[in-house]
């Protein structure tokens, strides 16, 4: 018997996400090293394991794939002055409190949003930072730390802003840095985290943050360093008519224009939001396989818009979906956008615009195409043990008569059981990697703080 190895057997519903999207009924899943070897159902001998799980009541799913977060913001939920706000204000009232961020309040902010993530059956994150206040060098080097030491699998991407309001941009000059000091420390984190070899728990992308926060010079460095380096890009684009007339006001072009200018269309980009694009801009960005993360609740949130997520999809885009940070969600609950999503695509498009099946398959295996990766994101050999199984025992769940369609349709659930490259962090709907409550504590200790300084 293999150290390390796993067998969940008996599984009540197992979808792979393989590409012929197969549902097993009585299936197992057998892990050795992180990496899934074996599944299938009827066998009459299982593989024996270390350790096994009784997924007889359980329906198991790949982790989710959550393609856009700002992590820090865990600590400016709520905030009465950004709750009734659009997009352009909601970011003015925020500016000046996040101009406050330490590394001991990202660090505990990424903890919170990396558990609530966790519970709600994330298996991989990504984050996008982009406030560094004055001195304040290290903020991804803590949110790397929260994420090994709870387990998750990550991808930060440097995120960043050099066009303050005294040069025409949004954000105050106090939170905004030079571009060479942002180019540097881009190499330094690539330098020293970034794996590129496959299974990696750690990857680094860049991501400037916004057309009207950088300068159309600072994107193309971007993406320059980022082919260079062999890492991903990434940035919010299309989110606001604002940001288009913004666009259109200070550089006379459309926000895809700009993008395609500074060269990010050739490969290695996925975009939070793209909701305002044109009929030949969805088929540029088809051609050009660029990734979409789809963000419901905060385009709802902030009353932005509906992204076009079929006919992204049909142009060729992967569409991923992502939680958006928490001061625009204002929660970090993976299954929950999954349903937002299916629910806002019907609204707008009807009830065959969006089965549960292609949410499902956005939540999983085109989230991982968005993060450039092949190795996560569906249950068949070779994959990485990324694996969620929920308890059809629970009271929302009694009833259902297809558990697969559960997951989006009932009320989102918490996750039962979470592996992550083979290692089990939540076990009878508890986080093994952490204490939630003196993480929950701490992060509330630091929020007040952050909103009672001066
Ligand atoms: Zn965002």
């Amino acid at each position: 018997m293999k150290r390390d190895s796993l067998l969940i057997r008996n599984i009540h519903t197992l979808a792979t996400m393989d590409a012929d999207d197969r549902v097993l009924h009585g299936g197992f899943l057998y892990v050795e090293g992180g990496e899934i070897c074996q599944t299938g159902s009827g066998q009459r001998s299982l593989p024996k394991a270390q350790r096994q799980i009784d997924g007889s009541h359980a329906v198991a799913i790949p982790g989710l794939v959550n393609t856009h977060h700002h992590l820090y913001q865990t600590l400016t939920r709520a905030c009465p002055a950004a709750a009734d706000a659009g997009l352009f204000d909601w970011l003015r009232a925020l500016y000046p409190i996040w101009a406050r961020l330490d590394e001991e309040s990202v660090h505990a902010a990424a903890l919170v949003g990396m558990a609530e993530l966790m519970l709600s059956v994330c298996t991989t994150t990504a984050d996008h930072h982009y406030v560094f206040p004055r001195g304040q060098d290290n903020l991804i080097d803590v949110e790397i730390e929260a994420a090994r030491r709870i387990g998750i699998r990550f991808h930060p991407t440097r995120g960043s802003m050099s066009v303050g309001a005294s040069q025409g941009g949004l954000p105050p000059d106090s939170v905004v840095q030079p571009e060479e000091k942002i180019l540097a420390d881009c190499e330094r984190l690539i330098g020293k985290y970034h794996d590129p070899a496959p299974g990696a728990m750690l990857r680094i992308g860049l991501a400037p943050c916004s057309p009207f926060s950088v300068s159309p010079q600072l994107m193309r460095d971007s993406a320059d360093l980022a082919r260079r380096r062999g890492v991903r890009l990434h940035t919010h684009l299309a989110e606001t008519r604002d940001e288009e007339a913004y666009c259109l006001r200070r550089f006379g072009r459309r926000p895809l224009d700009l993008l395609e200018e500074a060269e990010w269309l050739n490969g290695g980009a996925w975009l939070a939001h793209g909701i305002f694009f044109n009929r030949g801009e969805v088929a540029r960005l088809g051609r050009s396989g660029v990734g979409i993360a789809h963000c419901p609740t905060s385009n709802m949130r902030l009353g932005s818009g509906c992204a076009p997520v079929r006919a992204l999809r049909r142009a060729g885009c992967p569409v991923g979906l992502g939680v958006d940070g928490s001061a625009s969600n204002d929660s970090s609950h993976m299954l929950a956008e999954a349903r937002q999503a299916l629910l806002l695509q019907r609204l707008n498009n009807g009830a065959a615009s969006c089965g549960v099946r292609d949410v499902l398959r956005m939540s999983t295996v085109e989230g991982a195409r968005c993060l450039g990766r092949d190795d996560i994101g569906s249950l068949e050999p070779g994959q990485r043990a990324d694996i969620a199984l929920f308890d059809l025992r629970g009271l929302g769940y009694s009833g259902a008569g297809d558990a697969l369609s559960a997951l989006p349709l009932c009320a989102p659930a918490q996750v039962d059981t979470l592996v992550v490259d083979g290692r089990v962090v939540v076990e009878g709907g508890q986080l093994r990697t952490i204490s939630v409550e003196r993480t929950a504590a701490r992060h509330r200790r630091l929020a007040a703080r952050l909103f009672a300084a001066p």
